[in-house]
């Protein structure tokens, strides 16, 4: 199951459309290349299409919905939002459209992280896991549009 998450939920969202010549996000600036969205230069011609996660980030179609609660939020909510910032960091070298999409804040104690594809969120609460330890569920049923994840301590 786990092994499968992307398979089942990342691929539909990716584009499969063979574009025809060159295609730029004009969101985030991605260019289609060989059938991926990458960070690369900007060929001269192009057409303007929205890549699959700045349009995810429009729709506010998620497919990870992290969700933080702890009093750790009060006393280190710097440190928690700069390893959750090193996380998007670490997952875009491998796909840049693994994005984090907005950060509520609940309360002082609990936040929510929704990302583009689950991937992304589960990474988070594995590193807060690590960091923090606390206990973290991870729920992914297959009629659902988005990984949930909790993380609490
Ligand atoms: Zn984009």
């Amino acid at each position: 199951m786990k092994n499968n998450l992307y398979s089942t939920n990342e691929r539909p969202y990716l584009s499969s459309k063979k574009h025809k010549g060159a295609v730029v996000c004009p969101k985030c600036g991605l260019v289609f290349l060989d059938g991926k969205w990458k960070k690369a230069e900007k060929p001269d011609e192009y057409k303007e299409i929205l890549c699959p996660a700045c349009k995810r980030i429009r729709d506010g179609y998620f497919g990870g919905i992290l969700n933080l609660k702890s009093s750790l939020l009060k006393t280190k909510k710097d440190e928690i939002l700069n390893l959750i910032k090193n996380k998007e960091e670490s997952a875009q070298v491998s796909n840049p459209l693994r994005r984090i999409g907005k950060i509520e804040e609940k309360s002082d104690t609990e936040m929510i992280v929704y990302t583009t594809f689950e991937h992304l969120a589960t990474s988070i609460g594995k590193a807060l896991k690590r960091a923090y330890k606390g206990d973290l569920i991870i729920q992914y049923r297959e009629n659902e549009k988005a990984a949930r994840i909790y993380w609490e301590k």
